[in-house]
């Protein structure tokens, strides 16, 4: 039996998904003042998955806590993608119309972050579904968004204030993603932690970088 192989996807418990966001996101905006107030808005809206509620209510929070660039967003909930999103994510479809490991098998959606877990004396790479959150395994010599594998392509990039994260960028295709490496912060909920790194975002978009995907609060 090989104890080294990194199983092929990974599977959270769903109805507790929302649950350990919010309160991880909570701890970090502890941790993170600069990324206070993004943080405490992305913790509201996972309550608000976890509670399962409706357009209306959703409206509701981003009325009462939400950026003030998103009050529209909440004035025309019909049409506005983000507002989608949110829900989506509470219900996402189960069908991939995808051949590439470039998307989510499961749901057909881009990645949002890359995930090292620990696997034998190493760690695996996993990308993790801007959507369902699903993850795949996925080579960790080649870009996430055009799949160059060139030597030198893919640079990462770290910072003192976040030991756990790695901030990938391709010369090829100028994109850019954040991954979190558990092994480094087991308690790390990668959704949430990748909201925390703002300034690792800001770094890469002034460094002319684009996000392979914005995550839920559009960095
Ligand atoms: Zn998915
Ligand atoms: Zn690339």
């Amino acid at each position: 039996m090989d104890y080294g192989s990194p199983p092929s996807a990974i599977f959270r418990i769903d109805m507790q998904r929302f649950l350990e966001r919010a309160e991880r996101a909570a701890q970090l905006a502890n941790r993170y003042p600069a990324a206070r107030e993004p943080l405490k808005f992305f913790a509201g809206v996972s309550l608000f998955q976890d509670s399962r509620g409706d357009a209306d209510q959703l409206c509701a929070l981003i009325l009462r806590i939400g950026p003030p660039a998103m009050r529209d967003a909440a004035r025309h909930p019909e049409d506005n993608a983000w507002i989608q999103r949110v829900l989506g994510e509470m219900d996402p479809p189960q069908s991939a119309a995808t051949h590439s490991n470039r998307a989510c098998p499961k749901c057909g959606s881009p990645p949002q972050l890359g995930v090292l877990r620990p696997c034998g004396d190493g760690s695996a790479l996993y990308l993790a579904c801007s959507l369902c959150r699903h993850e795949w395994t996925y080579p960790r010599t080649e870009c996430p968004h055009c799949g160059r594998n060139e030597e030198d392509i893919l640079q990462f990039a770290q910072t003192e204030d976040y030991p756990h994260i790695q901030t990938l960028t391709c010369e090829e295709c100028q994109r850019y993603m954040h991954i979190i490496d558990l092994g480094k912060d087991s308690q790390a909920i990668p959704e949430a932690d990748e909201i925390s790194a703002q300034p690792l975002d800001i770094w890469a978009i002034e460094g002319g970088y684009i996000k392979i995907y914005p995550n839920l609060i559009g960095l």
